[in-house]
């Protein structure tokens, strides 16, 4: 039986670390973590995701506020407000939910958001520092991977992980938080993308693959060397409703030695990470 990745289970036991880590603040510094985000338009997937952000938030102490713009705001609208977010000391962490309009450059909209905010971690200077080994903000869900592997001792120092998918979110940063020296690091990376002529013959080689390109069940069961362990990125929706990843599961799984399931497994690490970095910032 592999090891089920419970991402749940981490993501409660983290966020109670950090509503202690939250009382711990205010009462040496009289400081509240505060966390503003922004969503523009209406679409039901991201009012979902900042509902479930906005509700941790709560349960852990920090302050939020939701600013709701129309689908039509103009960019320079919406930077006016980051500005204004930007120079607001309430506000340690701004969380620009994307994706946004198309009349809106998604880049210059990152790039206006104060470095010491930008607890997506999806800004250059956030991006830069993680390059150049001296991390400030790390992206949520990459983040969350790492802590998911760490927190349930898997060791990922000198192991060969293989990561499918290369997008700014997820497997780019992925990979230099696994070269980063140091502890949940250290590791040989392997990143495939959609011209990687034989993804099975990567994917068969890895300790540990983790695969995030948003394609149900993708990995097969004949891409993994038996004993690895399996990291499920993925969030599809079936015709049928139902939810799954992009790892071909019960199939999978019992050729695994640990596997996180989807759901349960990232998606709640990604939150988590989130109030992490509101905390730390709130500390700057
Ligand atoms: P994305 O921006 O669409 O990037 C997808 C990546 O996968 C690209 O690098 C693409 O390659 C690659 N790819 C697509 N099809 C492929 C194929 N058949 N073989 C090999 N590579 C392929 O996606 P993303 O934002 O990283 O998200 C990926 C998935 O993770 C989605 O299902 C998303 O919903 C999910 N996700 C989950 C969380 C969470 O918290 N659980 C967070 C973020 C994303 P190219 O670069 O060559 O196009």
């Amino acid at each position: 039986m592999p090891l089920l990745l419970d991402g749940k289970q981490l993501a409660a036991t983290m966020q109670a670390e950090i509503a202690r880590g939250v009382a711990a603040l205010q009462q040496s510094h009289s400081r509240k973590p505060g966390l503003a985000a922004v969503l523009v338009g209406e679409n039901a997937a991201s009012q979902k995701y900042v509902r479930n952000k906005r509700k941790a938030c709560e349960k852990t102490g920090i302050d939020s506020w939701l600013h709701e713009l129309p689908k039509t705001t103009p960019q320079s609208e919406l930077l006016e407000l980051v500005n204004q977010l930007n120079h607001d000391p309430r506000v340690h962490g701004i969380l620009v939910q994307l994706p946004l309009p198309t009349q809106i450059d998604e880049a210059t909209i990152i790039q206006a958001v104060s470095p010491l905010k930008d607890v997506d971690g999806f800004g250059p200077v956030s991006l830069g520092l993680l390059a150049a080994g001296h991390p400030r903000f790390l992206p949520c869900t990459p983040f969350g991977i790492q802590q998911l592997l760490v927190r349930n001792n898997i060791s990922v120092d000198g192991k060969h992980i293989v990561i499918v998918g290369r997008s700014n979110i997820v497997g780019k940063p992925l990979a230099l938080i696994f070269l980063q020296k140091g502890v949940g690091a250290n590791a040989t990376v392997t990143v495939c993308h959609s011209k990687t002529p034989d993804i099975g013959a990567m994917t068969r080689q890895a300790d540990i693959v983790v695969v995030a390109i948003g394609q149900a069940l993708f990995l097969k069961a004949d891409m993994i060397k038996p004993g690895a362990v399996v990291v499920d990125v993925g969030i599809n929706l079936l015709p049928d409703g139902t939810l799954v990843g992009d790892v071909d599961f019960a199939n999978v799984a019992p050729l695994s030695s640990a596997i996180t399931p989807v759901p349960g497994g990232v998606g709640p690490m990604t939150i988590t990470m989130l109030l992490h970095n509101t905390l730390q910032a709130a500390k700057f």
